[in-house]
């Protein structure tokens, strides 16, 4: 059975699949659903039209932490694959959560409800804790063309990143809102929400090409320790990114295809796979955070102590095969 995310963090990142069900489109133009989770933790392409010669694909099992089936509410995979690593923010402990697939996969759908779950949450924590004082910032961000935008401001200026000796990378002035509630944080998501809006309507395809990142600092200590220089005082901000949709970076695409779409080849995407997978591998070598906004954005909530999820969405419809296995691989090398 699948692993438990709660079960210490020797691995630190977590790798589920989520598949959703078919939708209209798909089920008004006869496709079919190939895959099947076969246990908790496992998925294999079932199609019995295929040709013996075909055969090899249908051979492969896939296995990651925990595999979520079409019918898995989007609070199941929340608990099972998130709540644990949005919650240790609460502890000081820098974290992320990823949702990667093909354009239409359910990622939006999946990151959204997961953002709202985490941040009831981590309210409630904050209510129950109250011999702590909590500050929570929230900031949003967009990634385009490795060119970042605030979420939170109508100036659509692109935004630098400093690096900071102290503080790791920096978005230079990027709105950062305090707080008063979790009302005021459900008000402020809607604001990048009509943000992202009015980026898609200028430019065609937008959303599926830009990555988006949600971050909520939380800087917490002891009422004891008031006035006093001392060490209960935690900071850890916790990301929530919902990443550009990965057709585009497909090993799969012909030479052809790949040149014509060199240009919209998602550099941060692509550096994101490459540090994911060194993480997972090879924790001591040369980690190439640097090579993309997105992994220097992310660069602190990503190494050291920091815990990472990933939930990978796909279709199950056998006409986004191909796209699919490609996540699939994805998902099989972050673990
Ligand atoms: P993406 O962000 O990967 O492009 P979306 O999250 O926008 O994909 O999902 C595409 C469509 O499928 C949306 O209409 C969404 O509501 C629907 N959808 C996605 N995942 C699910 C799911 N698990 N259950 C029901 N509908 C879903
Ligand atoms: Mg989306």
């Amino acid at each position: 059975s699948g692993r438990e995310l709660s079960r210490g963090n020797e691995e630190r990142i977590y790798v589920s699949v989520r598949l959703r069900p078919l939708n209209d489109t798909e089920i008004s133009s006869n496709d079919v659903s190939d895959w099947e989770s076969v246990s908790d933790d496992t998925i294999v392409y079932k199609n019995a039209s295929l040709l013996a010669s075909e055969r090899s694909m249908q051979l492969t099992a896939y296995t990651v932490d925990r595999v979520f089936g079409s019918d898995c509410s989007t609070r199941e995979v929340y608990q099972q694959g998130a709540k644990d690593v949005a919650l240790s923010v609460v502890h000081g402990m820098n974290s992320t959560i990823f949702a990667y697939g093909q354009t239409s996969s359910g990622k939006t759908y999946t990151m959204t409800g997961i953002t709202n779950y985490a941040i009831a949450d981590i309210y409630e924590y904050i209510q129950t804790h109250p011999e702590r004082d909590f500050i929570l910032k929230f900031s949003a961000m967009e990634i385009y063309n490795e060119s970042v935008r605030d979420l939170l401001s109508a100036d659509s200026t692109p935004l630098r990143l400093l690096d900071d000796p102290e503080r790791g990378t920096i978005v230079e002035k990027l709105t950062e809102e305090i707080l008063t509630d979790r009302n005021h944080a459900t008000q402020l998501l809607s604001v990048c929400e009509a943000q992202r809006q009015i980026g898609e309507t200028s430019l065609n395809q937008m959303s599926s090409r830009s990555h988006h990142i949600i971050r909520l600092t939380i800087e917490s200590s002891s009422h004891e320790s008031l006035g006093r220089e001392n060490a209960s005082t935690l900071e850890a901000a916790v990301n929530f990114v919902d990443l550009a949709g990965s057709e585009r970076t497909s090993q799969s695409l012909s030479a052809g295809t790949r040149l014509k779409e060199g240009c919209h080849i998602n550099r941060s995407l692509l550096t994101l796979g490459t540090v994911i997978r060194k993480l997972s591998k090879e924790r001591n070598g040369h980690i190439p955070y640097r090579d993309s906004k997105l992994t220097r954005i992310l660069q602190t909530s990503l190494r050291g102590n920091a815990r990472t999820a990933i939930i990978c969405t796909m279709s199950p419809a056998r006409s986004h095969a191909e796209q699919s296995r490609n996540t699939l691989l994805f998902a099989s090398c972050a673990k």
